[in-house]
């Protein structure tokens, strides 16, 4: 694990106590464990905890043999979801995702890796440690310990599994439910982003999508929005100095046009600070519908590129084939389609500041000129800055297996230039 060696550590018994832990303050991708910002931690002789500045348990990798790789560990999400990170094969994983670990679910199975770590004994024993973890420290005798140790102790004794269920409930509470799926770009800091919920409700209503709600397209007041910002400052403590990016949902942002967008953006910079934040390089995602992006006019990319954050609006493009579009009952002519990604490299090309990216279905139900027309309609495109404009190809059911995907993969990746990547669908 990376730190710099500026923290001090307190030894007590069998526990190592180091409440003040810098990580890395940039994201990156790399093949190695890394943490982002500041942490605090507890090593006992079985397991390694690492805690958020509100002592809320966030990493834990045991120490135990049959832990199933050193450089593996498990992050709990403000959700309370738990992410197992594997790291089976590096080179593999980021053909696929784009990053080197492969984050596996607590609640869904990634149908392309083998791995079924919460199956494994001693990934669901990391998962309930914590409040055997908090027992012990209950029976510690900490008077004469240094004041900032009582206090991280105390703050994780506060903070049993009971009161992080019940936090995420509360998290919940204030957006107005769960995020059902994060774009894929938010892959870029870790899933470490704060949802502001901007509208709700999609334009289409698609046949074959499972994230949708039944919300007709609707968006939320400014008051509703300043309340969700100020009720997320308390909720997120003083651990939000280790964030600096926002995701505003849900499914399609950019439809909530700029007004929202800016008020939305520059309301929760102010608030949470982003300006002094421990991490570096602020981002903002969006979802954008093709109407959103073909409704949009030369002034809302001007204002959206002078926001203090590097803007990220992931479109649902799905299918360039009218037949395909038809299949997945998405009510989008495939003209408005080609016309929404022409407007995407224009607008990547024109803003320096704004990067949109492309989702697809990948199925093999699919018509067979659905991959065709993708190769086809982005070949007639070099994409110039080829950080820009990448594609995220989402499976439909679980007809593809790992094999059949980078099939998929490598035709697309080799017959255009846009990068090209899996989507893996996580929610907060
Ligand atoms: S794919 Fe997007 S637009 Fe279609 S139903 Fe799902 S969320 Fe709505």
């Amino acid at each position: 694990m990376r730190f710099q060696h500026n923290m001090a550590s307190y030894l007590y018994n069998n526990f190592r106590i180091t409440p003040d832990k810098t990580g890395v303050f940039e994201y990156a991708k790399v093949s190695y464990p890394v943490r982002y910002g500041k942490i605090s931690e507890i090593r006992t002789d079985d397991h390694i905890f690492q805690f958020n500045l509100n002592g809320e348990l966030k990493f834990v990798r045991s120490l135990a043999e049959n832990w199933p790789h050193p450089g593996e560990w498990l992050k709990r999400t403000m959700a309370n979801d738990w992410i197992y990170y594997a790291s089976d094969n590096y080179s593999k994983s980021y053909d696929l995702i784009g990053e080197y670990y492969l984050p596996c679910f607590s609640y869904s199975d990634n149908p392309f890796t083998h791995r079924r770590p919460f199956m494994q004994m001693a990934v669901c024993d990391a998962v309930r440690s914590l409040n055997c973890l908090i027992e012990k420290l209950k029976s510690v005798e900490v008077s004469s310990f240094p004041q900032n140790i009582r206090v991280f102790i105390d703050s994780i004794i506060r903070n049993d599994e009971q009161v992080l269920s019940d936090k995420a409930n509360r998290f919940h509470e204030i957006l107005g439910g769960w995020t059902s799926v994060l774009p894929p770009d938010v892959r870029h800091v870790d899933y470490e982003v704060i949802p502001i919920n901007i509208a709700d409700g999609c334009l289409y209503k698609c046949g074959f999508c499972s994230v949708k709600n039944n919300h007709d397209f609707t968006v939320r007041s400014q008051r509703n929005i300043k309340h969700q910002i100020l009720a997320l400052k308390s909720f997120y403590g003083i651990d939000s100095v280790n964030y600096c990016s926002i995701f505003l949902g849900q499914h399609d942002g950019l439809h909530a046009g700029i007004d929202l967008i800016e008020f939305s953006a520059l309301t929760a910079w102010e608030c949470f600070d982003f300006k002094n934040s421990l991490m570096k390089t602020p981002r903002l995602f969006l979802f954008g519908s093709v109407d959103a992006l073909l409704g949009a006019d030369e002034k809302m990319f001007n204002r959206i590129d002078r926001l203090p954050y590097r803007t990220i609006i992931n479109l649902g493009l799905e299918s360039f084939d009218q037949e395909t579009l038809d299949f997945l009952q998405k009510p989008t002519p495939a003209s408005s389609v080609k016309k929404a990604f022409h407007r995407m490299v224009d607008i990547n090309n024109c803003y320096e500041n704004i990067d949109l990216t492309a989702n697809f279905i990948i199925s093999k139900d699919l018509p067979p000129a659905h991959i065709d027309s993708i190769i086809e309609n982005c070949s007639y495109f070099s994409p110039g800055n080829c950080t820009k404009g990448s594609l995220y190809l989402s499976l439909l059911g679980n007809s593809l297996d790992t094999h059949d995907i980078m099939k998929v993969l490598v035709k697309i990746k080799k017959g255009q230039s846009f990068p090209a990547f899996l989507y893996l669908i996580q929610r907060l």
